[in-house]
């Protein structure tokens, strides 16, 4: 594995790599993004290409000490991530014993903290100590996915590095390579790019009765009869699981509307709902574009108005009326 290979995280790599050839590699980093993109697996690769002995600048994967990093015991790199709840004071004091012994092997030491907003304050602070005075050839990788829950006097001693959230045709390959269908990962792909939401929007309950009421309410309205507003209460409030989920519910209505767009104008391979082309196609001859266009809108402007506390129910039936009501 080379530097080029993170091709999700290009800029990262590139930062690093380049600070590394050029010996110019801060004494602490802290990586921030969200969950699953790649900040441990930076972190050691990071490790590696400093102590690797048969790459300058890189890792080989094969010698001694590359191989001691992955499988976790070299004696110069100290990784350590919550016991239980928190990182504790002694866990941050026996990391600073490791890292102020003398190496044997190399000029340099490595400690890895994986979710340090996680450390107890006690903890938070004996570190901010250790990286006001850090000893020679020692480097920090801190990692978090909550940057705001850490102390700034300690990001303030850090080179931040931010980590892209992951695209969504990354995201739609790894839920797929989790055995969710392709239709319903490429929705959720949509809604966030954190893949553990995704995840749990993907596998819920909710998301594909939300979908359903989506595609009646969307048919519905266009006949223009009450069943419309009947089906808003009856299926959607009068639930109280899924009235917590309005603003997934307005998200799916916005991605509808959106497909039926894609259709008319013959974009089919954007569509997100990609596994109802079929409802799609006959949809798209109910509606008109400035119909569409018109009712994505309102429909935004519902999420913030409800994002700004208006009364949920009041505005969700003001939106289907004004769906109906076309132009
Ligand atoms: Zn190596």
């Amino acid at each position: 594995m080379s530097w080029e290979k993170f091709t999700e995280q290009p800029r990262v790599a590139e930062i690093l790599s380049r600070s590394l050839r050029h010996d110019r590699l801060a004494h602490a980093y802290l990586f921030t993004g969200p969950r699953g993109v790649g900040k441990k697996q930076m972190a050691i690769h990071l490790t590696k290409s400093l102590l690797c002995t048969r790459f300058e600048a890189d890792a080989c994967d094969e010698c001694l000490n590359c191989r001691r990093i992955n499988s976790g015991n070299h004696p110069d790199v100290y990784t350590i991530s919550p016991e239980g709840e928190s990182i504790k004071i002694d866990q941050v004091r026996s990391l600073q014993k490791e890292m102020t012994m003398r190496s044997l092997e190399s000029p340099h030491k490595v400690y890895i903290l994986e979710h340090i907003d996680k450390m107890t304050l006690q903890a938070a602070n004996s570190l901010l100590k250790f990286l006001e005075e850090p000893p020679a050839g020692v480097i920090a990788l801190l990692l978090t996915e909550n940057s705001h829950a850490i102390l700034p006097t300690i990001v303030s001693r850090c080179q931040v590095i931010p980590f892209s959230p992951l695209s969504a045709s990354e995201l739609v390959r790894r839920l797929a390579a989790e055995g969710i269908p392709a239709g319903v990962a490429s929705v959720a792909s949509q809604i966030t790019s954190h893949l553990d939401e995704a995840r749990e929007i993907s596998q819920s309950d909710g998301f594909a009765q939300l979908r359903s009421i989506v595609i009646q309410l969307t048919k519905e309205i266009k006949q223009r009869s009450s069943s419309a507003l009947f089906t808003i209460h009856e299926q959607f409030l009068k639930n109280d699981r899924l009235k917590e989920e309005l603003s997934l519910f307005l998200d799916l209505l916005i991605l509808w509307l959106r497909d039926i767009l894609y259709v008319q104008v013959g974009r089919h391979a954007q569509l997100i709902n990609s596994d109802q082309r079929d409802v799609l196609e006959g949809q798209a001859l109910q509606w008109t574009q400035g119909e569409l266009l018109h009712g994505i809108g309102l429909t935004m402007d519902t999420r913030s108005r409800i994002g700004r506390n208006a009364n949920p129910q009041l505005a969700l039936e003001r939106l289907v009326l004004q769906l109906q009501e076309g132009l």
